[in-house]
């Protein structure tokens, strides 16, 4: 398969300034120096507890936060040293599906408008050629054309990420970044968006990064899986063996906490000690070791670098080599 994303050393940094002078300036590696790659079809799953970076991440891949450094090659072309202009076109071929379907929709605005503005925004002229994209769209979403009159709050939870999806998906691009698309919705209707997604990316030849803390609805979803600790990229596996046979130790003990019902869950639980460090402060070395119970001397110093284990399982820890 072909690759159509590749992220290359990405950084996101927060600078915050608690009270006044040089001295009181602190930077947070909200993501720090992550890579990977997205095959043209497939969905690339990144996990890990809230705060590792993970929304960060996706946000600072489509611009709408600008990187501190690093490559984003989407399609041959490295995104992130387009102007602002040329950004600006570049993102219809790549949008982003949000979490909370109640809060990301303009609720004074009928779904038809909704749908349609993303359309105005890359200057898509001609009403005409834009009431056919809707229609389609509405169409491949399961909306109907009365539906479309209504305002947001008529609808309910699910019909809602129907709508979020549409609007996506409207200007017909390569790329979804779904980030938690399903976790605001009952359980009983998370399978219903999630089939929806699935069937649309067949229809329109979609690739998605599908961010979630979810482990039961990523092991459904995605294809590959990315896992995040504090800010870094520590594991990257496809998704079978990335479930049988985690390695890097948070990952062991983030995949032992699927329940023991679960067919994949065999070993035991492993309970992790202490809290996840502040990313305004984090630990030397491997930022795991403070909580790591597999830690050896050099963690404490040296940092570990993603490397390749085998052409499908790459590993950023000490204990393995390449
Ligand atoms: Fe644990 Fe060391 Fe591996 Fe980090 S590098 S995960 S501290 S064993
Ligand atoms: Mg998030």
């Amino acid at each position: 398969r072909e690759t159509l994303l590749k992220v290359e050393h990405l950084s996101k940094h927060f600078i915050v300034k608690k009270g006044f002078g040089k001295e009181n300036v602190q930077t947070i590696k909200a993501v720090d120096d992550v890579s990977f790659e997205v095959k043209k079809g497939e969905t690339f799953g990144i996990v890990g507890e809230s705060g590792c970076g993970k929304s960060t991440t996706g946000r600072t891949i489509l611009r709408l936060l600008e990187p501190t450094s690093g490559n984003v090659i989407f399609d041959g072309e490295n995104i992130a040293a387009l102007n602002t202009k040329e950004m600006r076109s570049k993102r219809r071929d790549m949008q982003i599906v949000f979490q909370d379907p109640f809060a990301s929709l303009n609720p004074r605005m009928k779904v038809y408008n909704i749908i349609e503005e993303p359309l105005i925004n890359f200057g898509i002229k001609d009403s005409t050629e834009r009431m056919k994209r809707v229609y389609e769209v509405a169409e491949h979403v399961g909306l109907s054309k009365a539906q479309l009159d209504r305002l947001p709050h008529e609808f309910s939870g699910g019909q809602r990420q129907r709508i979020g999806i549409a609007r996506a998906l409207v200007s017909r691009p390569k790329l979804i970044i779904a980030d938690e698309p399903v976790s605001a919705l009952d359980v009983s209707i998370q399978s219903q968006v999630l089939n929806l997604m699935r069937s649309l990316q067949k229809e329109m030849d979609l690739t998605y990064i599908f961010i979630s803390h979810d482990l039961n609805v990523v092991n459904h979803f995605c294809d590959r899986i990315g896992v995040m600790y504090l800010g870094k990229m520590v594991e990257i596996a496809d998704k079978d063996e990335l479930f049988k046979n985690p390695m890097h130790p948070y990952a062991k003990a983030l995949f032992s906490a699927l329940p023991k019902s679960h067919p994949l869950q065999k070993k035991e639980r492993i309970v992790l000690q202490g809290d996840v460090p502040s990313p305004a402060n984090p630990p030397s070395g491997c930022m795991f070791h403070t909580r790591c119970f597999e830690c050896i001397d050099k963690c404490k110093t040296d940092i570990p670098v993603l490397k390749a284990i085998n052409n499908q399982h790459r590993v950023s820890c000490h204990l393995y080599a390449e």
